[in-house]
């Protein structure tokens, strides 16, 4: 797809297009997909290398796998990675390098072993770290890991070796030496924190990267300069003095900075470095790693959720970076280096930074993107990012409504040929995403609508009418013969979530609020608010966030063990609590609301039952929605008296869930349109099976 002799990119930009050198290899561009989990690992790896492929087909210089287990004694189950054990493992990595390469990109693989990070719940190998501790993972994993031997040295040296053989075997041009994200067992040797070791390879800087040093020399002495050696590296641990700090890793540079032929450059462990939009800006580790690439000749890759061309010249013509690294701006569009180079930058579909990508990994289930619904579908049910096939026939379709999955299913049919007639009943697109993006920390998530809304403007055949709720009336009067549905979701406001799923007794005289009504401009009666959180995702947060700004005073209550506890899977819950904690927010968690009053709310421990009262003049419902459904309904019948041909319910407006499930609904619509479903009882998907081990009679 990417053609290195088409046009030429505009002049603004053409510095990334120069190729850089990197050991043996010579990139054809600045871009570079750094390593990423992606949830597919080892359990999909078909999936895996077709994801890769559109990366490189998209314009990325190098595509690297995510972090590759080199052992058994490195099994960070329950995630799902790659794994390189032994030979049995190279036909799946074999099949990844070969894609990447079919694409048009150099493949890049991330050996790994995890070290103290490793819970090895699969393997049940006891853990291997610097020292006696228990393992330093999201969970609390009853394990700890043991201290190294010099002979467990000397067996993780070798098998690094024999991992950067393989990766050699299996076709790759690029292989990592991994000691960042406290994924990277070797960091845990690096820190002061991990590190109390009282040899060689504990105490100053130089004996604490003695085993980086060990296995940067191995590796390159098997890659033999036939393959590229990149490092990647934690610069700074932000534990505020006890990890890696700024002097060490100029310490470590000034000694290693010439032996890899590429350095990556990360913050901290994976929740520091990939921070989501609510929390960090574009660009965000330059402060960490500006001033680091003088330290050595070789190329330097870095991170920060780039997707502004501009700001991606500034890292290389200001000497911060070589080559502009990326995860989750490949992620949203595995095409931003093809539509840079070829002028389109208002078709950039840009990372909102919301982190949906990475819940994949920590749900164990193949990756999503909000921006992009075709991300983890590759293999699976062959979309692709920027290309659907041609309509199927001349019918014209209606979709009703312009939140995330109207937009979506709007902009995919009109793709795909179809003439579309998108009605959104207020003033302004984007439904849902638009309001949310106007709550505290989430401005980026309109990219959503921006996207979407300027392809449609681009698409003739597309047809948008504002302020135009439709009727079933309207509809069959226009004479509409297919319509999706896409009128979103109410919030409730009768306390039916997860703990009560029938109605709370509220009463009359009290003031219960819901999201909507605060996203609608209306505000608590008085000074003392309770937002109930029985939802657990961002919203809950962000609402007592938005109050406690605008001088509530603010108590959250929560079922749950902690605020917003889904975002567990985003790596934000840490951060949200801080956040909600230094603001004065109050967080009440195990509490489940029990009784709504006028001035007061009763709460009972979720636990124990034991009852508790708080002083409320309004209390806030973050609990579940309702799909805005009557007008499908009411289609429905109207397809029964053969007045419309089809109609389906998409989005919230089916089943309310994420923004990034209703992207993928739209998106799901428009490429079902016209085809003959398989129906409920064949699997929709393509997938892969484990293949059986031998006969089985020898296990018995
Ligand atoms: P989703 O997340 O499923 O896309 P949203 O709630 O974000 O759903 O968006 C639904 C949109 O549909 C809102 O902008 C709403 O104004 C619009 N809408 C709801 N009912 C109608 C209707 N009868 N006609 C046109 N638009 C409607
Ligand atoms: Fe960006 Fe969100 Fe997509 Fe991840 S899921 S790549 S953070 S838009």
């Amino acid at each position: 797809m990417a053609d290195p002799e088409a046009s030429a990119p505009p002049a603004p930009y053409d510095v990334l297009f120069e190729p850089v050198a990197i050991g043996p290899l010579v990139t054809r561009n600045r871009f570079f997909q750094v390593p990423h989990c992606n949830g597919m690992g080892y359990r999909d790896p078909s999936a895996q290398a077709a994801m890769r492929k559109v990366k490189a087909e998209g314009g990325w210089a190098v595509v690297c796998t995510e972090q590759v287990e080199i052992h058994p004694t490195s099994d960070i189950t329950p995630f799902i990675e790659l794994r390189i054990w032994d030979d049995e493992d190279l036909p799946s990595l074999a099949r990844i390098a070969a894609a990447i390469h079919e694409g048009g990109a150099l493949a890049g693989i991330e050996l790994a072993h995890n070290g103290m990070n490793a819970p090895n719940l699969y393997s049940r190998e006891i853990p291997l770290g610097p020292h006696h501790l228990p393992v330093a993972t999201f969970g609390y994993h009853p394990v700890q890991a043991r201290m190294m031997t010099k002979q467990d040295i000397a067996d993780l040296r070798r098998w690094h070796r024999n991992a950067v053989a393989r990766s050699m075997t299996a076709g790759y041009d690029l292989v990592y030496v991994y000691a960042g994200h406290s994924f990277g067992g070797i960091e845990y040797f690096l820190s002061p924190r991990f590190n109390q070791r009282t040899d060689e390879y504990g105490g100053s800087t130089r004996n604490r990267m003695r085993l980086l040093r060990e296995i940067l020399e191995d590796t390159l002495e098997v890659a033999d300069g036939r393959v590229a050696v990149a490092c990647r590296i934690s610069v700074e641990e932000g534990l505020a003095g006890a990890g890696i700090s700024r002097g060490h890793i100029e310490e470590i540079l000034g000694e290693l900075g010439e032996l890899p032929d590429l350095w990556d450059f990360v913050r901290g462990s994976w929740d520091v470095d990939s921070t989501t939009s609510r929390f960090g800006p574009e660009g965000e580790q330059e402060k960490y790693v500006a001033g680091l690439k003088k330290l050595t000749s070789k190329p330097v890759v870095g991170v920060g959720r780039f997707t502004s061309p501009d700001l991606m010249v500034r890292q290389v013509k200001s000497g911060v970076l070589d080559l502009i690294g990326a995860a989750r701006p490949s992620i949203a569009d595995p095409f931003l280096p093809e539509k840079i180079r070829t002028g389109r930058l208002e078709t950039i579909r840009e990372c909102i930074g919301c982190n949906v990508c990475v819940s994949g990994d920590f749900t164990m289930s193949p990756i999503r993107c909000t921006q992009n619904p075709s991300m983890g579908e590759e293999f699976r049910r062959g979309w692709h990012p920027e290309r659907i096939r041609a309509r199927g026939s001349g019918s014209r379709i209606l979709v009703i409504g312009s939140g995330p999955a109207g937009l979506e299913a709007a902009r995919a049919l009109g793709v795909r040929g179809y003439d579309v007639v998108l009605t959104e009943a207020g003033r302004d697109l984007g439904g849902r995403v638009a309001r949310e993006a106007r709550l505290p920390g989430l401005a980026s998530w309109v990219r959503v609508l921006d996207y979407r809304q300027q392809a449609i403007e681009a698409l003739p055949n597309v047809e948008v009418y504002r302020e135009s709720r439709m009727s079933a009336d309207d509809i069959v009067g226009f004479e509409f013969q297919h319509v999706a549905v896409a009128t979103g979701a109410t919030w409730r406001r009768d306390g039916v979530a997860r703990w009560h799923t029938q109605p709370l007794l509220a009463d009359p005289g009290a003031d219960v609020l819901t999201p909507d009504d605060l996203m609608a401009g209306r505000r608590p009666r008085g000074p003392r608010v309770v937002v109930y959180d029985d939802d657990h995702y961002y919203l809950g947060g962000v609402l007592a966030e938005l109050l406690r700004g605008e001088g509530f005073e603010v108590e959250l209550v929560t079922p749950a063990a902690q605020a917003s506890a889904w975002t567990v899977n985003t790596m934000e819950v840490d951060k949200i609590q801080r956040r909600l904690l230094l603001a004065g927010v109050a967080i009440r968690t195990s509490a489940a609301l029990t009784a709504v009053g006028d001035g007061q709310v009763t709460v009972a421990n979720v636990y124990t039952g034991q009852p508790g009262e708080v002083a409320a003049d309004s209390v806030v419902m973050v609990t579940a929605r309702l799909p805005e459904d009557e007008l499908f309904q009411q289609l429905l019948a109207r397809k029964e008296q053969g007045q419309i041909t089809s109609v389906r319910a998409i989005g919230d407006a089916w089943a309310p869930g994420t923004i990034a499930a209703a992207v993928w609904s739209g998106r799901r619509y428009a490429e079902e349109f016209d085809t003959e479903l398989p129906g409920g009882d064949v699997v929709p998907f393509r997938r892969e099976v484990t293949q059986l081990h031998g006969s089985g009679s020898e296990n018995r």
